[in-house]
Parts: C-alpha cells; structure tokens; sequence
C-alpha cells in the first residue's frame, strides 16, 4: 500500500478549514478515484495535475489511484487545493518522501505546464493553518506578501510545483518569504474640500460618531458623494483584527491589490444601481463571494441614486445590516461574512434630477413622492440621519468663505466622541451608540422629560414611529457625546429630531 498525506485549506466565506488530502495508491486498472464532496473544479484538478505532474518531468501513477479529502462533510470548492493533490500523488509514488509532507499546508492553482497560479483567499486560509498549529505554508509567489501577514508562520513561495517538489525532496530549499513593504497609502479624500454644506458636514460627522447610517438627499452638485466619500476618513483606523478580517474578504473577494498590504483604512464600496443582488450582499456559482456589503465590512456603503435600486435589491440589506454578517445559501453548501458596514444613501429629490434645484423642476408633486416612495420603510427606518443638501450656490459659496476644516481636525473630535460612548457603554457589547437596543437605551441612559418634549410630540403627531423615537434619542446621546455634555439636552433632542424629520419637499 502507498498511501501519502498533504494539508490544505478550505474556505468557507473568510473562515479557513483545515483540509487533509490523503491519495493512496494500489495496484489495479489505472484509474483516478475523487472521494469527499469535491465541486467541480476540484474535480477537474485532477486533470490539471495529471498534467502538471507529467509536464514537470514526473510520471503520474498507473495505478489504481484513490485520492480522498477529509473532513468528508465539509464542501470543498474552487483550484486551490491542486499543490496538495500533486505532492500527495508524487509523496505515494515516492518522488517525495512522505515524512517532508506531514507539517507544511499547500496552497496553490496548478496550470498544465506545472506552474505555480495564485488563488484567492490565502490570507484566511493561512491564518486557518497557523491557527492548526502548522508551522510552514508553501503558497504561489504571487501571493507571498499576502501570506507573510500572517505571524507565526514560515512562508515558502514558489513558482511551479517543480520548485516545491525539488524543496520537499531537499534538493533546492525555498528560502522563507520576506514581506517586501508595500507602497505608502495615499491619503483618502478630505474634508477640507467640500465648500459650504455645513448640515452635510455635520451629519457625516454624527454619522462617524454614533456609527449612524445616514441617507443624504438633495440636487445633483449638491455633494453628496464628496460627503459619503469622506466618511471612512472620519472613522478610527482598523485595529489590528479589523485589519485582518477586512483583508481577509477582500482576499476572498479577488480583490485584494497588488503588493497586497494590510488594510489599514476602513473600505468604501460604492455599487451601481445596477447592481445585482448578489453583488451588493453576496453569491455567484461555484465559489461563494462577498458582495459590496461585506467588502464593506467596518466601512462605508455608499448607494448612490438609492431609489435607483430594484426595491427587492434595497431589501435584502435590511437583516444583514441589522445582525452584522450575511449567510448565503448555495446548492454546494453556504458561506457567512461579516457585514458590520455603516450605510450612506444618496438620492435626488425627483426623478429628473434637474441640478438647479427646484426651480427647473420639471416633476408634478405625485411623481416626486412615487420617487422618494421607492426606497422602502423598514430600510429607511433603520436610517438615523437625513439630510437634505440645498443645491450649492453663490450664498453657501459665500458662507464657505472661511477655510473648511480639514478631516483630521473632525476625526480628532470623532475619536472624542467615540471614546466617551465606548466607556458609557462597557460592558452591553456595544460600543457605538447607533448599536444599543431602543429599550436599553431608555432604560439604562434616560433623557430629562424637559428635553424630550418635542420628540414626545412628533411621536404624538405620528410624525415619528416609536422605532424613530428610538433613534432620536440615539443620535441625541452622539451630539451630546460631541459636544461633551453628560447627557443630552433640549438642545441634542431637538438637532437629532431635526436629522431625523428631515424631508424632501413633496
Ligand atoms: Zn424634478
């Protein structure tokens, strides 16, 4: 009996599973026998590898060859577990001795000419490894850097399965990977650009505050999209975990840059309304990707033209946005990704979209309220702040006179703010206050009577639902946290009410 054993790892949505491949080698018809769940492209990888085996200058067994994947249960999807196989195939034949084979995880898309072709997800999947207790991963050169950030772990790159196999049987050493630094960041766009909008401003600083979802409404030029643009800046930079998990899915996602640095910056993803529902929440055939939400994972999504969207599209952010992760359901199994994503929309007041602002308006009142009715109640009621921009004009030009603050200036008060709900609320699980169950809130941070009377009477009125209310008193703990007070005042209640209430005209 030649039975051999590779490692590699499966991914399921950014979780890495360690995968044991084991091939065994008897004497029969030649013939090639996949055990384990194995998806498509898993199964045509033992074409690749045949190839790849021949074209390295190996023989591939004629024999009876069994090549399992265990644990058996776990759905095994796309190329990357084409290195394991070939070395699991090449360790039964003997080229390679099997005792090489028993620590390192082998990770890697074989082509036919037996060269070595990057895969996605190998930040996870090497942080799965690490976590195993393996203390070596061989990955494509191409993914080294990517691989290097994780601690702990040697990191063997290669080219082609040649150079591994000439490493296992110690005939020329792959020498450790050493991280080449990555190109400075560029600073993101900053605050100090956008002229006037003093409300558009405040409102993305509430938002990076509190952590507030927040929906701007006004003319095209009005700057919304500078706004939205600049809030990722407003927010803290990702700690050290923050870091890796949203790596880890732009990893998965495929889109992950060259160089492949740690992502330091909390993303932006901006879909068009176009978009399908699988790209802005997740899907496709095969392997399972993270849509625009998920790679918006603690940052910004930013949907533009909101009313735009398919109303079916709008609706499946609700719960993800709600729980912080998405699960996606697939004939071949299913994947969760993390969605802690703060959500900005944008909308025109009215379909013609005219950039004069009302004046040039050419839409009757029922088209501009059919218009605003296509973004839907329960998304836009999990919304703290709305803003209406006035169109820019000579006036705000003139107003926007005295230099603009710049974003670090704001982020330093965001951080402020951040810092004094973080300490308030140690110990509920939350940290922002756009998190805090309503009825927590109420009863464990009140409001004075005096300063919710007029939240209480918009509730009266119906002007405000109950979970409006909840939110009111929400964005009136982040004013008060920005600007210092031990609790909120009328003065909080009432900006946060007006953030709140505010409407397009109709
Ligand atoms: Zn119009």
């Amino acid at each position: 009996m030649s039975l051999a054993r590779t490692w590699s790892v499966g991914l399921a949505g950014v979780q890495g599973a360690m995968v044991e491949v084991e091939v065994d080698l008897a004497s029969g018809v030649p013939t090639v026998v996949l055990v384990g769940l194995p998806d498509a492209v898993v199964r045509q990888s033992v074409d690749r590898v045949r190839a790849a085996v021949v074209n390295s200058g190996h023989e591939f067994p004629l024999r009876r060859v069994t090549i399992g994947l265990s644990p058996a249960a776990m759905p095994k999807q796309g190329s990357g577990f084409d290195l394991a196989l070939a070395v699991a195939v090449l360790a039964g034949a003997g080229v390679v001795p099997r005792d090489a084979v028993t620590d390192p995880v082998l990770l890697g898309e074989l082509g036919l000419d037996g060269s070595l072709r990057t895969v996605r997800g190998v930040l996870p999947s090497v942080l799965a490894a690490a976590a195993a207790g393996h203390r070596q991963v061989v990955v494509p050169a191409d993914n080294a850097d990517e691989a290097a950030l994780v601690a702990g772990v040697e990191v063997l790159a290669a080219h082609s399965l040649s150079e591994v196999v000439g490493h296992l049987a110690g005939r020329a050493r792959l020498r450790g990977h050493v991280r080449r630094p990555g190109p400075p960041e560029r600073p993101g766009p900053d605050l100090v650009d956008v002229v006037g909008q003093a409300a558009g401003r405040r409102a993305v600083e509430v938002a990076a505050a509190g952590g507030h979802h927040l929906f701007l409404t006004g003319p095209p030029g009005a700057g919304k999209t500078m706004l939205a643009e600049r809030l990722p800046g407003l927010l803290p930079p990702l700690d050290e975990r923050a870091a890796l998990e949203v790596t880890a899915i732009a990893s998965v996602a495929g889109t992950l840059p060259a160089g492949s640095p740690l992502a330091t910056r909390p993303p932006f993803e901006a879909p068009h309304h176009s978009a399908t529902t699988a790209a802005l929440v997740g899907g496709g055939s095969g392997h399972i990707r993270p849509g625009a939400l998920c790679r918006a994972h603690r940052g910004v999504l930013f949907l533009d033209e909101a009313p735009e969207f398919p109303r079916a599209v709008l609706d499946s952010l609700r719960q993800p946005l709600e729980r912080g992760q998405v699960t996606i359901h697939r004939a071949n199994g299913s994947a969760t990704f993390p969605c802690r994503t703060q959500l900005v929309l944008a909308a025109n007041p009215c379909p013609c979209a005219s950039a004069a602002g009302d004046t040039a308006c050419t839409c009757s009142p029922l088209e501009r309220r059919r218009y605003q009715a296509r973004l839907s109640g329960p998304l836009l009621d999990r919304v703290d702040l709305r803003v209406d921009l006035p169109a820019v004009t000579r006036a705000a030009w003139l107003d926007g006179l005295a230099p603009p603050e710049a974003t670090a200036v704001v982020a330093r008060r965001v951080q402020q703010a951040r810092a004094v709900s973080a300490r308030r609320l140690a110990g509920t699980g939350c940290a922002l206050n756009s998190q805090v169950p309503g009825r927590l809130l109420r009863e464990r941070w009140p409001i004075e009577r005096r300063a919710l009377v007029l939240a209480e009477r918009a509730l009266e009125r119906g002007a405000l639902s109950v979970r409006g209310f909840d939110r009111v008193w929400r964005v009136a703990w982040t004013l008060a946290d920005l600007a210092g007070a031990n609790r909120p005042g009328p003065e909080q209640v009432a900006e946060a009410l007006g953030m709140r209430l505010q409407r397009v005209a109709a």
